[in-house]
């Protein structure tokens, strides 16, 4: 903590990890002797920068953009960008730490980084993004590349952001280098199921775990908070699994539809219009728009938080168990505070972190990498299916990890353990780095 001073969702994620590898630890005594705990903890490096634009009034504006490549011990940096107005060191450092593990529990040759700006692109034209794009990328270039470091996107970096991205590293590097940023669309050289990943994918991760205690998403009664990427690609598979979407939300309140949330609706207000939740309960007459509130006093069975971090906090959880609801997977990034973690062990919810639940994204975002690579593209069907495969292997390593070491059900302590010992082995065996 005194090494690295208010940076407090960075010292939420770490703690969170540190307490629940104490037991792997505790079985491999080499690694507390080659300092791999002290040297995870420290990113390889942290660029900070300066991101001058103008707005279409001719107004100048600065902010700050960040990438902090934390650890390539496993593959390049890998990890998305956030654009937000609550952007600052200490939350570019927890993604990048949670990013880390989440990456090694996929199998896939990826190394953890992050990164982003303090940029809000709500209200911005178009031609605003654009330019804030083309500048933060005129710094960005020289620190990312394939074999380096792969940005993809995160809250609010979307197909529209990485294309400008993409654009302006192309100008500067005069090299077609797909494989440099993921999520491009399309067009060129995105890759199917890229978009749905890690909704989609975090709805396999818990129908998995349901189906591990017996049970499935089918007839289940959902809530699912946040409304953007994550969130509505979450309500579209659910929905496909036969569970019903009553109610989600944006940072302005929720909407309730008993009649399970309208994901074509939902998607033209978001993606189309980027307009308020509020716009769904006008399209759609019989939901109601709750203001100002959180979505979780919405009585459900399953919850899917898929908004931002500390978004479930622990009265939000009591209120939770309190309705009846018996699994929490998170779509979203550390979306639960300790608190909340607390509430729902205690009451014996299922709950599936998000590095094991959402990491359905990043692993879509290295199948782009593959296809890039090989200047190939692959069918929608095939992609889903590689991307259900890798959810289904995530959740047996959390599932194996957490029995082997006799903390049955806690998924949480086998996606740290799990992740933690690869990383942890391929660190050792490449000396002191
Ligand atoms: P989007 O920008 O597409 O959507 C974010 C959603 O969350 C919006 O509905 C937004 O509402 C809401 N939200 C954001 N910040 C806040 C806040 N401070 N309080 C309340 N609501 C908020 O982002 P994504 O869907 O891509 O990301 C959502 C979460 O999933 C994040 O935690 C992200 O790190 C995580 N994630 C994303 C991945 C991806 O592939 N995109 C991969 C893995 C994890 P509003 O529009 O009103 O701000």
């Amino acid at each position: 903590i005194r090494r690295n001073p208010g940076e407090e969702e960075f010292h939420q994620a770490v703690r969170e990890v540190l307490d629940s590898i104490r037991p792997a630890l505790a079985r491999h005594p080499e690694y507390a002797e080659a300092k791999i705990i002290e040297r995870i903890c420290e990113p390889e490096r942290q660029v900070i920068f300066r991101v001058p634009w103008e707005d279409d009034r001719g107004e100048v504006h600065v902010n700050r953009g960040f990438r902090v490549e934390y650890n390539s011990a496993l593959g390049p940096y890998k990890g998305g960008l956030r654009f937000h107005p609550s952007v600052y060191l200490g939350i570019v450092k927890f993604l990048g730490f949670e990013q880390i593990f989440k990456n090694a529990l996929t199998g896939m040759p990826i190394g953890g980084g992050k990164g982003g700006a303090d940029f809000d692109p709500k209200g911005r034209s178009d031609r605003e993004v654009m330019r804030f794009c083309q500048s933060f990328m005129t710094e960005l270039y020289r620190h990312i590349g394939e074999y380096t470091d792969v940005p993809a996107g995160d809250i609010g970096v979307g197909a529209r952001e990485i294309g400008y991205l993409f654009g302006q590293y192309k100008r500067i590097t005069n090299r077609y280098e797909s494989g440099v940023l993921t999520g491009k669309g399309l067009a060129y050289g995105g890759a199917q199921v890229r978009r749905e990943a890690t909704g989609y994918g975090s709805v396999f991760f818990a129908e998995e775990m349901l189906r591990a205690a017996g049970d499935g998403l089918d007839g289940k009664r959902v809530v699912v908070s946040g409304s953007g990427n994550v969130a509505i690609y979450a309500i579209e598979k659910v929905q496909q699994f036969g569970g019903v979407v009553v109610a989600c939300a944006d940072s302005s309140g929720y909407v309730v539809d008993e009649k399970g949330i309208d994901v074509e609706v939902l998607k033209q207000i978001k993606e189309v219009q980027r307009g308020p939740i509020r716009d769904y309960a006008e399209a759609r007459r019989h939901a109601t728009f709750v203001p100002g509130r959180r979505v979780w006093e919405v009585p459900c069975e399953v919850a899917l938080p898929c908004a931002t971090q500390n978004e479930v906090s622990g009265a939000d959880a009591a209120t939770l168990v309190a309705n009846g609801c018996i699994a929490v997977v998170e779509g979203a990034n550390m979306p639960t505070t300790p608190d909340g973690i607390r509430v729902f062990t205690e009451a014996g919810v299922r709950f599936a972190p998000g590095k094991a639940a959402n990491a359905g994204g990043v692993a879509a975002s290295a199948l782009e990498m593959q296809q890039n690579a090989s200047r190939d593209s692959w069918t929608f069907t095939y992609s889903e299916q590689r991307l259900q495969q890798i959810m289904q292997d995530i959740h047996a390593r959390c599932f194996e990890t957490a029995e082997e070491y006799g903390m049955p059900g806690n998924y949480m302590a086998g996606a740290n353990i799990n992740g933690f010992l690869r990383v942890a082995e391929a660190m050792l065996v490449q000396g002191l780095i």
